[in-house]
């Protein structure tokens, strides 16, 4: 009698049995990243090269698994979720910083390699990699490709994929592929903008080019009390205009300010209704001449009260606020959907009023803070999870959120990615026809559809 042997038995002892996981608890531990949605694998393949990814690739079609890339799992959309089951294939231990160029200023990388660990890297040699997901002590460079992962330096800085280079990447066939100047190799035409934002649905990142550039020599940071959420954004309109370009511009409302007076205590000034956290960089005499136009600026615009500084632990005092946001929310309720939507910078106090408006309508608390110079606004609807009805309100809140920002000219995510969580949406935003030309984009790349199924495009 003829034995066919187990072929998942025979590819773990292939790749070595430490990199195929199986067990229940190991397949649980990569079911989930920080969205609400929940898929458990049938294996997870911890990659240690771009060879495993290989075989595992090649595998997986042999056997008809389907493949969910993930880095370190800390996506807000549910990308990294394993939808259709099949093998997880996670890049965290592919995490070698492979060279830093200085006179070139660009940086080689596996995919695993932590964020921080980049801009550290890149700092020890006088370096910037300005890309600065609050998420950067715990994603991956590998995932922040994958997502074009945005943060609080957007705004004079740009995202990730003004960084990326060149990529290489293991094809749907199994094969090695190289995107833009990688190495020694400059690949024309550049595919890296397809791939950076794909959201592991197009190929999977074994390796990255990424631009550096000089640290700035300075930096200023204020923080800005308003009486009005319109002051505030007024404020930021008349500081683009007057050609400063801040480094970073939060804004914050009186929903989460409140929040964070009641989880910390701290007492704000009388009749605070928003705040504005702003930072300048660049050389040490310009600073002072911004930070003291910014002041005036928000002077004119019945400021508060206005603390600044130059001095980098001084700063740290500034910016305790904008850090006590995510823990002050989750006292609020056990629910949270956290939307990234961005609209013109000029639509932000209409996305704003229209929010609170939700917010009644639903009777649902809903605060909102962000990155005010690019627009990019985390609305944030609260709820209580164990509360059915409640869960569903807050489902149609988000849904008019949407609509009001697609009616603004905005975007469904400034950086979080579509995966899962949004995808249904994705009719708000796009037309037939160009929902049709991102499918044959995957399909080019992906005929079998075997990366990363039932993310971004909606089905039919
Ligand atoms: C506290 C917190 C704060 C956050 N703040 C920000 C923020 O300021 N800005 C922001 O943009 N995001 C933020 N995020 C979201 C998240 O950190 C980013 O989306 C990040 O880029 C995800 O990286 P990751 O390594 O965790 O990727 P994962 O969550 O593992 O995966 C994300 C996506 O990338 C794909 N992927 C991962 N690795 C690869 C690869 N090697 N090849 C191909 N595809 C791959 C996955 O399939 C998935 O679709 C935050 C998250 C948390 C928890």
């Amino acid at each position: 009698m003829l034995f066919r042997s187990n072929p998942l038995k025979t590819f773990q002892r292939a790749l070595g049995r430490h990199k195929v996981l199986t067990s229940p608890e190991d397949l649980l531990t990569y079911s989930y990243d920080v969205s609400s949605e929940r898929s458990t694998p049938e294996m997870v393949v911890l990659a240690e090269a771009a060879d495993d990814i290989i075989q595992s690739v090649k595998f997986a079609r042999d056997e008809g698994y389907r493949i969910t890339p993930r880095g370190g799992g800390t996506g807000m959309s549910g990308g990294s979720v394993p939808l259709r089951q099949g093998m997880v294939l996670c890049t965290e231990r592919m995490n070698d910083i492979l060279g830093i160029d200085e006179e070139n200023k660009t940086a080689l990388v596996e995919p695993g390699v932590i964020t921080a660990t980049v801009q550290d890297e890149a700092a020890k040699v006088g370096l910037f990699y300005p890309p600065d997901p609050s998420s950067h002590k715990i994603s991956s460079i590998g995932g922040n490709v994958a997502e074009n992962a945005g943060g609080l330096r957007c705004v004079k800085y740009g995202t990730t994929k003004h960084y990326v280079q060149g990529l290489e990447f293991v094809s749907a066939r199994g094969e090695l592929c190289y995107t833009g100047i990688l190495d020694s190799k400059n690949s024309i035409p550049d595919l890296t903008p397809l791939l950076v934002g794909s959201e592991g649905t197009l190929g999977i990142i074994t390796k990255i080019s990424l631009r550096l550039i000089d640290t700035p020599e300075a930096r200023g940071t204020l923080r800005i009390f308003f009486t009005s959420m319109d002051y505030a954004s007024n404020s930021v309109a008349e500081i683009m205009a007057a050609g400063i370009l801040p480094s970073v511009c939060e804004l914050m409302d009186k929903a989460v300010l409140d929040a964070i007076t009641a989880y910390t205590g701290t007492q704000l000034p009388n009749n605070t209704e928003a705040l504005l956290l702003i930072e300048v960089d660049g050389n040490r005499e310009e600073i002072k001449g911004r930070v003291a136009e910014i002041e005036s600026i928000c002077n004119n615009r019945q400021a508060i009260e206005i603390a600044s500084t130059e001095n980098l632990e001084e700063a740290e005092q500034l910016w305790t606020l904008r850090r006590s946001i995510s823990p002050s929310l989750s006292r609020l309720a056990s629910g949270k959907m956290n939307e990234d939507v961005s609209v013109p910078r000029s639509r932000i106090p209409d996305l704003l009023n229209e929010v609170r408006r939700i917010s009644q309508r639903y009777d649902l608390p809903i605060p909102c803070y962000g990155h005010a110079g690019d627009g990019n606004i985390h609305v944030n609807v609260m709820y209580d999870a164990d509360d059915t009805l409640q869960h569903q309100r807050s489902l149609q809140a988000i849904e008019e959120v949407f609509k009001e920002v697609v009616r603004l000219d905005g975007s469904l995510s400034g950086e979080h990615g579509i995966g899962i969580v949004k995808r249904e949406f994705m009719r708000l935003q796009m037309e037939s026809a160009e929902l049709d030309t991102l499918r044959k984009i995957k399909e080019s790349f992906d005929p079998d559809g075997i990366f990363n199924p039932g993310k971004i495009i909606p089905e039919g």
